[in-house]
């Protein structure tokens, strides 16, 4: 639990946190951005618990006193800052960092906080930090957690290194899904596919029983379209406006005529995102590639105009019978 060597992707910004500790060039604040289940935490925690490691390494040794500090969820030295409220107010940064900071560590070699949801700082929190920023303590080490750093000021984004956690390749994440999961190779593609590139995500997409149905139910009407008649066409437009916040339908529909396309052109499964589908998706593939190419048009335009909030209905009724079309 909790190794560099285990944490997937990113290895550059992995090896220039490795290489701060092994050079002994940590610096009193980093900013670690990424989007929502990116790995944010993970690779604080796995940071802090390195540095606070009594071996000294690069990775943590996982059996040291401090080490097991940290796994059992109580390490003394390891401080994590949260908002109480929506936002990451100056009172939480005085109660949480400030009153705190003055105080030497309990008996590891730094004292670390890390500060979730750090871009919801207010500007009066962020310049009540600042002037710890500036001169902080030699033992103390600032980790700031943020989906974007275009939260903060100026001179807090001078104080600190920013590291930026890139999306992984839909690849790697069905890699993750496979070997640490147990998937099937065709599930793990599907997943990562809606993953945007994020383990976690992923894993929320796992625990998600509404985009499970929601998929479901989408294949099935999408596949039966051809079919339909113009009134069923227009109940399930009508039904859609369920999904009017969730607009996961889109990305469920381009990427079936995708995969139709890829049937259609490559005549292979290799290169299938939905390879859990596939009997299905080769019988559906009937259309020639430009009308498949223009069907997953349609759904793109679809969501321009809804993104210009265009009427949702309508918007539906229009791209359904488009994609009826034959
Ligand atoms: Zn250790």
């Amino acid at each position: 639990m909790h190794s560099f060597s285990d944490i997937y992707g990113n290895a550059l910004l992995l090896r220039h946190l490795q290489q701060a500790v092994a050079g002994g060039r940590v610096s009193h604040a980093y900013l670690l951005t990424g989007s929502a289940g990116s790995g944010k935490r993970l690779i604080a925690d796995t940071f802090a618990k390195t540095l606070q490691c009594e071996e000294s390494g690069t990775e943590p040794c996982g059996h040291c006193k401090s080490c097991s500090a940290f796994d059992s969820g109580n390490h003394p030295d390891i401080v994590y800052v949260r908002p109480t409220k929506k936002t990451l107010g100056v009172d939480d940064v005085r109660e949480q960092i400030l009153e705190d900071v003055s105080l030497k560590q309990y008996r590891y070699r730094y004292k670390i906080y890390i500060v979730e949801q750090a871009d919801t700082m207010t500007v009066q929190a962020q310049n009540a930090l600042l002037k710890t920023l500036e001169e902080p303590p030699a033992y103390a080490v600032f980790l700031l957690l943020a989906e974007n750093q275009t939260a903060f000021l100026p001179t807090i984004l001078s104080r600190t290194v920013t590291l930026h956690i890139r999306p992984l390749p839909d690849t790697m994440v069905a890699d993750y899904l496979e070997k640490k999961k147990g998937l099937s190779p065709a599930d793990s593609a599907v997943y990562a596919a809606y993953a945007q590139g994020s383990i976690g995500q992923a894993l929320d997409l796992l625990e998600d029983e509404s985009f499970q149905q929601m998929r479901q139910e989408i294949l099935e009407k999408l596949m039966a379209l051809p079919q339909a008649k113009k009134g069923e066409v227009f109940l399930w437009a009508k039904d859609l406006e369920k999904y009017k916040d969730d607009l996961r339908f889109l990305d469920m529909m381009q990427l079936w005529y995708r995969d139709l396309l890829y049937a259609k052109r490559l005549r292979s499964e290799k290169d299938l995102i939905q390879k859990d589908k596939k009997a299905e998706i080769f019988r559906s593939a009937v259309e020639s590639e430009g009308e498949l190419a223009r069907k997953a048009a349609l759904i793109q335009r679809a969501r321009v105009q809804l993104a210009r909030n265009a009427n949702f209905r309508l918007t539906m009724e229009v791209m359904l019978l488009q994609l009826k079309e034959n």
